[in-house]
């Protein structure tokens, strides 16, 4: 479902991606891990087009995304609409939840749908009600954001990247800004997601987790894919020594 091909990219002379390749396939969770600053958010950020790559392909559901160089030799979008329309088969859920603080939990999930997707809208509420009740906080649709804890605010973000019934769920750091005893609440939302086969791309410290759900893991290290595998192999047997001292540095 996700293609990515030998992707580079720079923040001025900051060579922050230096060909990165992967794959995820239908059903797989691939988790990301490495140490800050190695390019986890950028390669997710690459992947939804909130960041464009300078060189390198990505494919979503086999679809290419066409970039282009301007004058200036920048890697540039040739079409807006392709990305509006790919960036909808990606849920993305960030680290801050980033829901619409004047919309109540239930406006905040069929928004997209309506608005976007011209969803009729009984049948978003229908849908974002029972996503609501998937991640456990149906009583609280009426609610604004700033009345719900974090980890009911990160539960209804993830109801609403999934309200656009998108191919792959893309997360980045999801519990990292919540207390510790919210935590658990929102990882088993993600694990139920992933035992239902939901297809996801997570970036996380949280290594027992990642090392519980993933179907591949892979270890970025300076731009670089530097150990991929299994989560067993990953985890308990890397090649790289590298990978070894921050795996073990983690639990
Ligand atoms: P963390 O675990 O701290 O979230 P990360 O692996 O997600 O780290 P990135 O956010 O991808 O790392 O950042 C990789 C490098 O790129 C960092 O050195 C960062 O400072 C730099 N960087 C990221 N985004 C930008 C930007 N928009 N402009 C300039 N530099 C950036
Ligand atoms: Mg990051």
């Amino acid at each position: 479902i996700i293609d990515i091909r030998d992707l580079h990219k720079h923040f001025g002379n900051h060579h922050v991606l230096k060909g990165v390749s992967f794959t995820a396939h239908q059903g797989e969770v691939v988790s990301l891990i490495g140490a800050s600053g190695s390019g986890k958010s950028t390669l997710l950020r690459c992947m939804n087009l909130l960041e464009v790559p300078d060189s390198g392909q990505v494919l979503i559901s086999g679809e290419e995304v066409a970039l282009a160089q301007n004058r200036r030799g920048q890697n540039v979008i040739v079409d807006p609409r392709q990305v509006e329309r790919i960036r909808t088969r990606l849920g993305m859920v960030f680290q801050n939840f980033n829901l619409w603080p004047h919309m109540t939990v239930l406006e905040n999930l069929i928004e997209v749908p309506t608005r976007v997707l011209g969803q009729p809208r009984q049948e978003a509420i229908e849908l974002a009600e029972a996503l609501l009740a998937k991640v456990g906080i149906a009583d609280k649709r009426h609610s604004y954001p700033a009345f719900l804890s974090g980890g009911q605010q990160q539960r209804v973000a993830i109801a609403r990247a999934l309200a656009t019934r998108p191919a792959v769920m893309l997360f980045d750091e999801p519990t990292s800004a919540l207390d510790p005893e919210l935590v658990g609440e929102v990882l088993k939302v993600i694990r139920d997601l992933a035992q239902d086969g939901c297809t996801m791309v997570l970036v996380t410290h949280e290594m027992a987790f990642a090392r519980d759900v993933s179907s591949k893991v892979m270890f970025l290290h300076q731009g670089r894919i530097e150990e991929a595998g299994s989560a067993s192999q990953v985890f308990e047997n890397p090649g790289s020594e590298r990978c070894r001292q921050f795996v073990n540095a983690q639990f």
